[in-house]
């Protein structure tokens, strides 16, 4: 079966195609710059008509979303009512949702309703987090009227390496308590008991949890105040501060790249070096959080773009963290593939009961 996978963000139009049950990556590839000025390609539909000109016939589509609020707990076949319900979590991702669900009405029209569409929510993977992880100390009925709630994001990614590990250990991952970290531009660490995330370091948006590449992280919520009522900033600035100015790249201000800042560091650069501190600093802490709450853990899994490839970055985060513990979890870096645990996904869902 060749199964497609689509990820649709605002500009840009990821995919990749894999023949299934085998999990061979067949093609894969990009359109970027979608609508910007110049460019030839206008809408997410003229790009994944090419897309599809490109990759010939397909079997299915799985297709990447960023939000499934309370409503999506697992995979679902896409139709007409499936739309209705993402569109309606579009107040929850407003950034991220409508161009997830272009990349689905553009598929349907392309490929008519014969062929099976799978939605694949990044949020899922946090539909157990008991509510004492899940509920923000506000008052009660933010979260009954206004879903105001922690979701988690990146939970594909997690998932993937969690079950990855569970091999890699030759353990069943129902008997595993384990923290996985996806460290890339985006970074989010999470604590998964049994197979399932018992909590996330992302929110009610990704903005929360650890310094990222340009986001805060964990802030007071207080400074917002300050900035909008005593400083007079409009609250649209602080938004684009807290998401695109800071992180490693407000601290330092040089830049989000690790690499870029290591380079720095060893010119001598102080800012770079507290930014690389800091975000060593925040994950050592949730990492002993998350200890806390396990009760124990059986391995420390890395992933993504810094997870993976800045091993310096690693030792130092794993520095004498488990030397209080008698056994020691194993430490693993595991590549995150998204796009394949979408497509495993996807074959379940169509192909899994026949
Ligand atoms: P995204 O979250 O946008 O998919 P990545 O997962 O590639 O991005 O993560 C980006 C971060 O990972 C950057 O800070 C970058 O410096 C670092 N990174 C990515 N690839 C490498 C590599 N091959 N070697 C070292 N660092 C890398």
């Amino acid at each position: 079966m060749k199964i497609l996978i689509i990820n649709c963000g605002s500009s840009s139009l990821k995919y990749e195609l894999f023949t299934m049950p085998k999990e061979r990556s067949l093609i894969k590839g990009a359109i970027e710059h979608i609508a910007e000025k110049g460019t030839k390609i206008k809408d997410h539909y003229s790009g994944l008509k090419m897309i599809l000109s490109r990759v010939g016939e397909v079997d299915a589509v799985g297709h990447r979303l960023v939000h499934g609020g309370e409503k999506f707990q697992k995979p679902v076949l896409i139709d007409k009512e499936v739309i209705s319900k993402i569109r309606a979590c579009s107040k929850l991702a407003p950034l991220h949702n409508p161009a997830n669900l272009e990349g689905i009405i553009a598929a349907r029209r392309l490929l008519g309703e014969g062929i099976s569409q799978v939605a694949v929510f990044d949020t899922a993977f946090y539909s157990h987090l008991p509510d004492f992880a899940y509920i923000y100390g506000l008052p009660y009925e933010f979260y009954q009227r206004l879903g105001i709630r922690r979701y988690g994001f990146h939970g594909t990614s997690h998932e993937y390496i969690a079950r990855k590990s569970s091999a890699v250990l030759k353990q069943p991952l129902r008997k595993l308590k384990i923290i996985t970290c996806h460290l890339g531009n985006g970074c989010s660490i999470t604590a998964i008991k049994g197979g399932r995330a018992i909590d996330t370091s992302m929110g009610f948006t990704p903005l929360e949890g650890l310094i990222m590449g340009t986001r805060c992280g964990d802030i007071d919520p207080a400074i917002i105040t300050y900035l909008v009522r005593d400083r007079g900033w409009r609250i649209e600035k602080v938004d684009n501060i807290l998401n695109k100015q800071s992180g490693l790249k407000g601290i330092s201000g040089i830049s989000n790249d690790m690499r870029q800042l290591q380079r720095k560091v060893k010119e001598g650069n102080r800012r770079a070096k507290l930014a690389i501190d800091i975000f060593i600093y925040r994950i050592r802490k949730y990492i002993g959080a998350y200890l806390a709450i396990l009760g124990g853990c059986d391995a420390l899994i890395f992933t993504a773009g810094i997870g993976e490839h800045q091993r310096g970055i690693r030792r130092r985060i794993c520095s004498r963290l488990f030397s209080h513990l008698k056994t020691k979890p194993r430490i693993l870096v595991i590549p995150t593939r998204e796009e394949l645990m979408i497509a495993h996904k996807t074959y379940q869902l169509v192909y899994g009961d026949r």
